[in-house]
C-alpha cells in the first residue's frame, strides 16, 4: 500500500532537482553536472554534485546520495509517502494510492487538513483585526508578543460566541467535528469547539496545522487551557508543539529541549535556543520519544524542578536503555518557567541549556542541596537518601561511580557505601509516588531488521563497467550481466538497474550503500570510450573464468578434456589485449563467459535479497501520522 508507482515516476519526473536544491545550497553549472557546498555536511570546498539529467545527487565527502525523494527525506527529515507528498504539492501533482480505502483516507485527511488550515487563518485574522479581540491582544502585547511574532506563530482568538467559525467554514457538519473544529451540542445544533481563548496552532511535523492549544484570558471562567480533543488528525501523544520550526536545530545542535508549554517554546526562541518542543497537555510519551530520536538522541527536559525531579524514574532509564537515548535536566531556578525566564533572564535560561545534567546526577544534586553536609547525621542521612536515588539506575558501573563520588562527599568510606547500595538494591522498592503502575521495563521495540551492510565498491574496472551500465545502457545490455561481476555491491547494483531501470528509480528501491555506489557512479560521466572498458572488463572476467578452469582441469579425471577450450581462451585473452580490440572478439569472448557462467553456475548466488528490499512507502509510518 502507497501512493502509486507511476505517480510517484511522475513526481520524480516532474522535479527539477537543481531547483530543489538550489533552495538549500548554491548550484554552479561545471561541465555536464552541477556541483556545490553539501547541504548536509559543513565545507568549505564543494564536494556534492548534482547530475540533472539523471536526477540525482551525491556527496564526495559525506557520501550523501540519491533523488530528489531521497533529498526531501533527509533534509527535510520525512518518510517517503511524506516527502513524495511533499514534491508533488511543489509540483502541482494529484497523487492517488494503491489501495481504494487509502486513497479515500487520504483524500479525507487532505480534506481534513485544509479545514484546520482554513480554521487558523480564521482565527489569526480575527486575533488581528475584530474589535472583540481586544483584551487578547493586550494580553499578548504584556506578554511581550509583537506583531510579528504573532504573524510567525499564526495565534489567533477563538470568539465568545457559539458557531461563528463553523457557520464561516461553511464545510460538513461531519468534516468540522472530525477536524475537531465544532461539536454537536445537546440541542442537536453544531457549535465552534473553542469559545473566548488565544489559540496556538499545533502542527504537525511538516508546518500544517492538525490542532490548537487554547488559552483561556486571566480572570475568565474555565480551565487555563484548553486542547483538541484527539481526532483523525491530532493525537495528543503523539502532538510536539513546535518540531516543524524547531527540527532544523534539534539536529544542527544534536539535542532537544521538551517542555511544557507553548509559550515556553516561543520563549526559548526568543532567547535563541531553537531547539525547543512542547507536549501538548501530556507527559512525555514513548510515542514523542520514538519521534524526537530520528532527530536527537540527547533529550533536555525543561520542566519545572519539582516535577522533573520526580519524573518517574525507572521509565526514564527504561527510555534510555529501550531507544538509547541519554536524559538530560534543565536546573530552573525554582518556581520560574522558561516562558518568564525568557523575558527575565534570557541569558541565564540559555546557560540553565548547557548546563543541563545526566537525570540521575539532576536527582542526586536535588538531595545533597537540601542536605545537612556539616554535622555527622546530616552527611548519614545524605548518604542514605541518595544511595535510594542511586540505586534505581539500571547500569552497575553508573551508580559505582555515583558511590564513589558521593562517599568522599558524604565521608563515608566507599566500600561501606556499596555494601549499604547492595542492600537498598535487594529491599522491595517504595511504591510509585506518581500513582502510575510500577512497571519494570517498557516493552522493548521490534528488533531492528537485521543489517549486514555491504562492503564500499572500490574504484576499478567493475565500478566502470557499472558506470557503464548507467551512462551507456544501449552499450552494456545484452553484453554485461550482473554475473559477470564479483564484488557485492556491484552484483546488487546491476541487478537493481536490470530491475528498476533508471539509476534515479533504483536509489530508492535499494539498500543505502548500494544506492550511494549507484549516485556516485551516475553523477561523473565515462570519461574513456565505452568499448574500452567493456573490453577491459570482460579481459578481467575471462582470465577469471581461465583459472577457474585450469583448476577444474588439474582436479578432473579428464585434465586433457580442458585443454581445446583452454588454449583458445588464452589466445583470445591475448588479442584483448592489443590495442583497438575488435568487436568481434569481444564478442565471441563474451558470448563465451556468458555459456560458461550459464551452465557452471559459479556466478555469484541467485538474488534472493531482492525480497528484503524495501518497497517505497511500504512499511509502518514512522511520521507519527494516521495511515
Ligand atoms: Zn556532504
Amino acid at each position: 500500500m502507497g501512493i502509486l508507482d507511476e505517480d510517484v515516476a511522475r513526481v520524480r519526473a516532474s522535479t527539477d532537482i537543481v531547483g530543489l536544491i538550489s533552495q538549500y545550497t548554491q548550484l554552479k553549472r561545471v561541465g555536464q553536472r552541477w556541483t556545490g557546498l553539501c547541504p548536509f555536511h559543513a565545507e568549505k570546498t564543494p564536494s556534492f554534485s548534482v547530475n540533472d539529467s539523471e536526477g540525482l545527487y551525491h556527496c564526495f565527502g559525506c557520501k550523501a546520495s540519491g533523488d530528489a525523494i531521497t533529498f526531501v527525506r533527509e533534509i527535510e527529515h520525512l518518510d517517503f509517502v511524506g516527502a513524495v507528498e511533499l514534491l508533488a504539492a511543489r509540483t502541482g501533482i494529484t497523487l492517488r494510492y494503491s489501495d481504494r480505502e487509502e486513497h479515500e483516507g487520504r483524500r479525507r485527511q487532505a480534506r481534513l487538513l485544509e479545514l484546520v488550515d482554513r480554521a487558523a487563518d480564521w482565527y489569526h485574522e480575527r486575533l488581528r483585526t475584530s474589535p472583540d479581540a481586544g483584551a487578547a491582544r493586550r494580553y499578548l502585547r504584556d506578554r511581550g508578543f509583537d506583531a510579528d511574532e504573532v504573524a510567525r506563530y499564526r495565534l489567533g482568538w477563538a470568539p465568545d460566541d457559539w458557531d461563528q467559525l463553523v457557520r464561516s467554514l461553511g464545510a460538513k457538519a461531519e468534516d468540522l467535528e472530525a477536524a475537531g473544529l465544532g461539536f454537536t451540542n445537546r440541542a442537536g445544533r453544531l457549535q465552534d469547539f473553542f469559545r473566548a481563548r488565544i489559540l496556538f496552532p499545533i502542527d504537525d511535523e511538516r508546518g500544517r496545522p492538525i490542532g490548537f492549544g487554547g488559552r483561556k484570558l486571566p480572570g475568565t471562567e474555565g480551565a487555563k487551557y484548553q486542547n483538541s480533543r484527539d481526532n483523525v488528525l491530532y493525537n495528543k501523544s503523539k502532538a510536539l508543539y513546535g518540531l516543524d520550526r524547531s527540527k532544523a536545530g534539534i539536529v544542527q545542535a544534536n539535542e532537544v529541549v521538551v517542555c511544557e508549554g507553548y509559550t515556553d517554546v516561543i520563549g526559548f526562541e526568543r532567547a535563541g535556543v531553537d531547539r525547543a518542543v512542547a507536549t501538548c497537555g501530556t507527559a512525555l510519551t514513548e510515542d514523542h520519544l520514538r519521534s524526537l530520536k530520528r532527530f536527537s538522541r540527547r533529550v533536555v527536559l525543561a520542566y519545572d524542578a519539582d516535577e522533573a525531579g520526580q519524573a518517574a524514574a525507572e521509565r526514564v532509564y527504561a527510555w534510555e536503555q529501550v531507544h538509547e537515548i541519554s536524559v538530560f535536566v534543565v536546573d530552573l531556578p525554582p518556581g520560574a518557567d522558561p516562558d518568564e525566564l525568557a523575558r527575565s533572564e534570557p541569558e541565564r535560561l540559555r546557560s540553565a541549556v548547557t548546563d543541563a545534567r545526566p537525570f540521575l546526577s539532576f536527582r542526586v544534586e536535588r538531595v545533597m542541596g537540601a542536605a545537612d553536609l556539616d554535622s555527622p547525621e546530616g552527611r548519614a542521612r545524605a548518604a542514605d537518601a541518595t544511595l535510594a536515588v542511586v540505586a534505581e539506575h539500571p547500569d552497575a558501573l553508573v551508580r559505582d561511580q555515583y558511590v564513589m563520588d558521593l562517599a568522599d562527599r558524604c565521608r563515608v568510606p566507599a566500600d561501606q557505601m556499596r555494601g549499604r547500595l547492595e542492600q537498598v538494591r535487594r529491599s522491595p522498592r517504595p511504591a510509585p509516588t506518581d500513582g502510575r503502575s510500577s512497571r519494570r521495563r517498557e516493552e522493548p521495540e521490534a528488533a531492528p531488521q537485521p543489517t549486514h551492510r555491504l562492503p564500499e565498491l572500490p574504484d576499478g574496472v567493475e565500478s566502470e563497467a557499472l558506470r557503464l551500465r548507467i551512462h551507456h545502457p544501449e552499450v552494456a545490455t545484452g553484453v554485461l550481466d550482473a554475473s559477470m561481476f564479483r564484488h557485492p555491491t556491484a552484483v546488487a547494483a546491476y541487478r537493481a538497474l536490470d530491475r528498476w531501470g533508471s539509476p534515479a528509480e533504483v536509489v530508492d528501491h535499494v539498500p543505502p550503500e548500494v544506492a550511494e555506489t549507484v549516485a556516485r557512479l551516475a553523477v561523473e560521466p565515462l570519461e574513456v570510450d565505452p568499448t574500452d572498458v567493456l573490453a577491459r572488463f570482460v579481459s578481467e572476467v575471462g582470465r577469471r573464468t581461465l583459472g577457474e578452469l585450469e583448476a577444474e582441469a588439474r582436479s578432473s579425471s579428464d585434465p586433457l578434456a580442458f585443454v581445446e577450450v583452454v588454449s583458445w581462451l588464452k589466445v583470445t585473452l591475448d588479442h584483448m589485449r592489443r590495442p583497438n580490440v575488435d568487436v568481434e572478439t569481444l564478442t565471441e569472448l563474451v558470448a563465451f563467459i556468458r555459456a560458461e557462467t550459464d551452465h557452471s553456475g559459479s556466478g555469484p548466488p541467485p538474488s534472493d535479497t531482492d525480497e528484503e528490499w524495501s518497497e517505497p512507502g511500504s512499511g509502518p509510518s514512522d511520521t507519527g501520522e494516521l495511515g
